[in-house]
């Protein structure tokens, strides 16, 4: 825990941060307060994420403010008012509607960042159908995988994403009623119909059905290290947390401007994405273009950004380029950034504030937790490298699983364990769709155990240590190995294999394949870009592997799971630890 605090100074702003005392804050918070600082649906009919995120500020005085700058790839703008993106939500919510799509239906996005995806989040929330994002990288596989194990109902898309990605895995999805492309001007058959003209036919007023605050909202597919993909249920309630790490975390005050440049494949796209910064009446910024660094300094200039929310993998890009930014480009609205999803450099902490004249804060959550749970706040020195300290009303520690059903908590500073959580904040996940046992073993003694190790120290700053699991983290996206060997094992070439990830400078880790193949096949050099191309054809390039090892077999232990840890072990030249486990090996 070497991480020199840097200091910092908020007097170059005129807004003040809306956590300028963390102690009292947490002190005195509670999520009452919360509740009572957004408005829940009239009549008290319950708590939609979508009134709060729109209708609230589309039939109030920020009718006409900007809610989202959509800057397309090519060069084209178009600019959506809390009114517009109320209306057109509404006319999405209706074209659910009279297909029969209700409270509860699974309304699945696969797609990049286009204005249909912001409008069918937001009309799927007012139906009160259930928002589930996809990844548009994934390949055919693992859409397939999450369709079916989602109960998708309704699949918004693309024409391009539809033919490569879709068309052939259609048939083995029964319960996919409709098919709506964002793109097309035509149906192109009963179940894949033009969302234009369907939208064209609609009307921009929707009511919005009673929504109980436990009624599921978001299904955010994440993977696991032993099964396939797991569905983690979040429920309307979750928009409090949205709103409050909105309002601590990223520090949003009336008239900024917010650039989140998360994929909204993912869980950040949509919590922060979409709802926290709509929660709060803010503007958004959304590029539909891929990482280009020259074009981001530029979108943070000419947007005048305040607050940008990003990531390490691209943080890590910006700092290899040869840019001078604040030679270069005048970024002098940017207040402050914010960091997710993997460990952030200290480095680049500093790099920051060297070359943007400002920290990066880095802060710390996952799929399960819905919202951040641990900052470093804007009126708080940042210890570079540590992820900061619990929000209000969360409580963290660092725990060790005495039994299946409890834990000891460390009291002690400096201690290495299981990175736990109190439960019962609101946009805790509620379970995983269809998988009631890896649900409950998430869970001992009140306590949610994340899958992470880390260690507090002795201010109560929290620092990341590593995953307890084998799941990979490359360029930010988590890959799940099963799944990843799972689709290897179908090349007729491959009796088995295991599936690591492969520390990298840039990209945080690499996907690695160690591969036996069946008996009689020779390892030669063609097979492997075969079966390199054989899994990104299945998975797509950003989960399949990118180096594989032919072996002769596979470290195992004696109930024949691969020992994917003993395989990193060797590959890193580290300890092989406790391999008492192990079956055989060669
Ligand atoms: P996901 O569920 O895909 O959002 O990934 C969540 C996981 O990403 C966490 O459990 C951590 O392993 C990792 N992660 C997220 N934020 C951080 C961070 N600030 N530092 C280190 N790891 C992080």
């Amino acid at each position: 825990m070497d991480g020199k605090p840097v200091k910092k100074s908020f007097d170059q702003w005129n807004v003040r941060p809306n956590l300028s005392d963390y102690d009292t804050t947490c002190a005195s918070f509670s999520w009452e307060s919360i509740l009572n600082e957004i408005d829940g649906l009239p009549d008290d009919t319950g708590i939609n994420i979508a009134y709060e995120a729109v209708v609230r500020h589309a039939v109030g005085r920020l009718g006409n403010h900007l809610a989202i700058r959509w800057l397309g790839k090519n060069g084209t703008i178009q600019d959506y008012s809390y009114q517009n993106l109320h209306s057109q939500s509404n006319q999405f919510a209706n074209v659910l509607r009279k297909l029969n799509v209700t409270k509860g239906d699974r309304v699945f996005v696969l797609a990049g960042r286009i204005p249909e995806l912001y409008i069918a989040a937001l009309g799927t929330l007012k139906n009160a159908s259930v928002f589930c994002p996809l990844f548009s990288a994934f390949g055919p596989e693992p859409i397939r995988q999450r369709l079916n194990k989602g109960d998708a109902r309704v699949l918004v898309t693309t024409q391009k994403l539809y033919t490569q990605k879709v068309s052939d895995v259609r048939k083995s999805l029964p319960e996919l009623k409709h098919i709506l492309l964002a793109d097309a001007g035509e149906d192109a058959d009963e179940g894949v119909l033009s969302l234009p003209k369907q939208m064209a036919n609609a009307s921009d007023r929707f009511a919005i059905p009673q929504t109980d605050p436990e009624d599921m909202a978001l299904l955010h597919f994440t993977s696991g290290t032993t099964g396939m993909p797991k569905g983690a249920i979040h429920v309307h309630k979750a928009v409090l947390t949205h709103y409050m790490t909105g309002k601590y975390v990223l520090d949003f005050h009336p008239g900024d401007i917010f650039w989140c440049t998360a994929d909204p494949g993912w869980v950040t796209g949509t919590s922060y994405g979409i709802i926290a910064p709509l929660t709060h009446g803010i503007t958004s910024i959304i590029d539909e273009a891929d990482f280009d660094a020259e074009r981001w300094f530029r979108i943070l200039e000419e947007q005048k950004v305040n607050i940008w929310y990003t990531a390490p993998t691209a943080l890590r890009r910006l700092m290899r380029m040869e840019i001078e930014p604040l030679r270069q480009y005048n970024l002098r609205s940017l207040r402050i950034i914010h960091s997710v999803g993997e460990p952030l450099n200290p480095e680049v902490v500093k790099w920051g504030q060297q070359t943007l004249g400002l920290p990066i804060h880095d802060n710390w959550w996952q799929t399960e937790t819905g919202g951040i749970m641990i900052a470093n706040y804007a009126s708080m020195d940042i210890r570079p490298g540590s992820m900061g300290r619990p929000l209000p009303g969360i409580e963290a520690a660092i725990v060790k699983r005495t039994n299946k059903n409890s834990v000891k908590i460390a009291d002690k500073p400096g201690v290495e364990g299981d990175l736990a959580l109190k439960t019962g904040w609101p946009s805790m996940f509620r379970g995983y769709l269809h998988d009631e046992e890896r649900y409950k073993k998430c869970f001992a003694d009140g306590w949610y155990i994340t899958g992470d190790l880390a260690k507090r120290d002795a201010d109560g700053y929290f620092w990341f240590v590593g995953r307890a699991d084998d799941i990979i983290k490359t360029s930010g996206h988590m890959v799940g190995p099963f799944e990843v060997e799972s689709v290897l094992m179908e090349h007729p070439a491959v009796a088995e294999a295991g599936v690591i990830g492969v520390p990298d400078p840039l990209i945080g880790e690499i996907v690695k394949a160690f591969v036996c193949l069946k008996p009689g096949i020779a390892q030669d050099e063609k097979l492997r870009p075969d079966i390199m191309g054989f899994a990104r054809k299945k998975l797509g390039s950003a989960v399949a592997p990118k180096q594989i090892d032919f072996v002769n077999n596979l470290p195992k232990t004696r109930s024949g799971k691969i020992m994917r840890r003993l395989l990193k072990a060797r590959e890193l030249g580290l300890p092989e630890g406790d391999i008492s486990t192990l079956e055989s090996d060669s």
